[in-house]
């Protein structure tokens, strides 16, 4: 991806959202000479990438994105000294791991050998499946925010990505001889919200799984909020500002900037710009879907949790939802507006990479289920029950509990409709062709107006590049 040629811009821009695609936007912005304000309807900066104390004082848990395996190294991240700016990745000693019942289970560690290494008999297919790709990550990744049609800077990277994302994951589980090997791949696969059987499902356990085998899936030490903080600081040092606590509601509200970015929702975007709009671009971002829901549990926990699989003490991040066939039902109960009755949970042991997050013995625990969106039952015990299957005795463990249901999550976070931490952007058509079908996803068709929340290319992730890119297409406009 390209921005503006170096050229030097000038004028003024807003950007609606700070979220990491709204800082990444508003840093691309800043640098090229534009006058940038962030306006942020939330009294903390960050969206996504906010900490808090959310169950203990002294007890440090990320809101949403606490692993960052698409942030380390990207085009927009290689812009940043981040490492100046107070920025330390912090790796667990395995990347993530999915247990089975019985204590089995299995890992992915720091790189492809070593994970392949654990997994007996499927070292070789694991191997063929990401041997050559891991290390072609970073670049692959660069190409993931040009339009579907472009001309690839690294062709053979994102061919060899191709070929293994387009199969259905299901398809490529059955290459796994050991129950422990399918499971551990479709948890990965999950992370794209879509029943394994769906094409092009395994492009997300490619991406992540290749990722967390080259950069890991590190967290940040001492919360993801340094991260925002850091963007923060970065924008400031081209002269950009934030004022949070405001919610913008129109356009006219902007006073006429030459650029506009806009990081939220679509159908948030639809009522911003209103009659700007063209009447189809208007119904796209009105009609614009949001998937599944996220059921979340911030937990203290005395101990840590006590997995029955051992590894998974130590794993950044562990997949909860049993073999191939559990993981499936449950994604496709999700799909079809029922809760299933064992949810996968994805649970993040963010302490196990920055022991400094804890107090004493007590750790934080983010955990979240998927469920359908705009849920509103009441599934705490059930997501409790299912991470008890797999660790006996993690509710004795539990000394305080926050609980965030789906329509929680939407409040303390505008862009992730009915718990939709996707902002939707995981249907098959919306994901390709984003909220504007056409050769760019940002432009909105308003003059000087441009998407750049997570709805648009590239897609979920708290790496910005949907912000840088959304600039960099603001930038070659205002070029031209
Ligand atoms: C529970 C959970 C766990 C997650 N885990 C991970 C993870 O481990 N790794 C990862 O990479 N990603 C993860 N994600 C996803 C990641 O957080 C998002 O993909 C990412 O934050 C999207 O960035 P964004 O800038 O597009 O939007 P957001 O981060 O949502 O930021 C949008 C910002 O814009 C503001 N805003 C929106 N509309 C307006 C308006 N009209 N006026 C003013 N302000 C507005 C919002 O308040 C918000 O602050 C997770 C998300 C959740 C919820």
């Amino acid at each position: 991806m390209t921005v503006g040629g170096g050229a030097r811009s000038s004028g003024t821009a807003v950007v609606v959202g700070s979220g990491p695609n709204g800082l990444a936007g508003a840093i691309t912005l800043a640098r090229a000479g534009l006058r940038v304000t962030v306006v942020e309807a939330a009294d903390q900066v960050g969206g996504g990438l906010r900490s808090a104390e959310s169950t203990l004082p002294g007890l440090v848990h990320d809101h949403c994105a606490g692993f960052h395996p698409l942030a380390v190294d990207n085009v927009f991240s290689r812009t940043v000294d981040l490492a100046a700016r107070g920025v330390e990745w912090l790796r667990a000693p395995y990347e993530m791991s999915h247990p089975l019942l019985g204590g089995r289970g299995a890992v992915v560690s720091g790189t492809v050998a070593e994970t392949a290494a654990g997994l007996g008999d499927d070292a070789a297919a694991w191997t063929r499946l990401f041997g050559r790709v891991a290390d072609r990550m970073p670049t692959t990744l660069d190409e993931f925010g040009q339009p579907v049609l472009h001309l690839p800077r690294h062709p053979v990277d994102l061919a060899l990505f191709g070929l293994r994302a387009a199969p259905p994951a299901d398809v490529v589980a059955r290459t796994f001889r050991r129950p422990e090997t399918r499971a551990l791949w479709l948890g990965i696969t999950a992370h794209g919200f879509r029943p394994p059987s769906a094409p092009f499902t395994s492009a997300v356990g490619i991406a992540l799984g290749a990722a967390a085998q080259q950069v890991g899936w590190p967290v940040v030490r001492g919360g993801s909020q340094v991260l925002a903080d850091a963007l923060v600081a970065e924008l400031a040092s081209y002269g950009g500002s934030v004022e949070t606590g405001r919610r913008v509601t129109d356009l006219g509200e902007l006073g006429g900037a030459d650029v506009v970015l806009l990081d939220t929702s679509p159908r948030d975007a639809g009522r911003i710009l209103g009659d700007r709009l063209a009447p189809r671009l208007r119904d796209r971002y009105a009609e614009w879907r949001h998937g599944v829901g996220a059921y979340q549990l911030a937990l203290a926990v005395d101990g840590g949790v006590p997995w029955t699989h051992e590894p998974s003490r130590s794993a950044a991040v562990v997949h909860v939802g049993g073999e191939a066939g559990p993981l499936a039902a449950a994604a496709r109960d999700v799909r079809r507006g029922r809760v299933p009755a064992h949810p996968f949970v994805l649970v993040g042991q963010q302490a196990m990479a920055d022991p400094a997050r804890g107090r004493g013995t007590v750790v934080p625990v983010d955990a979240y289920a998927h469920v359908p969106v705009g849920c509103e039952e009441d599934l705490t015990d059930r997501v409790l029950d299912e991470l008890e299957r797999y660790a006996p005795g993690l509710r004795e463990r539990i000394v305080a509990m926050t609980v965030r249901p789906p329509a929680e999550v939407e409040r303390q976070g505008i862009n992730y409709v009915g718990g939709d931490i996707s902002t939707g952007a995981t249907f098959l058509d919306q994901l390709l062709l984003g909220p504007r079908p056409g050769r760019s996803p940002y432009p909105t068709g308003v003059p000087g107006v441009y998407l750049c929340s997570s709805a648009t290319a590239p897609g979920p992730g708290a790496h910005g590049l949907c912000g840088y890119g959304a600039a960099s297409a603001a930038l070659r406009d205002l070029a031209d």
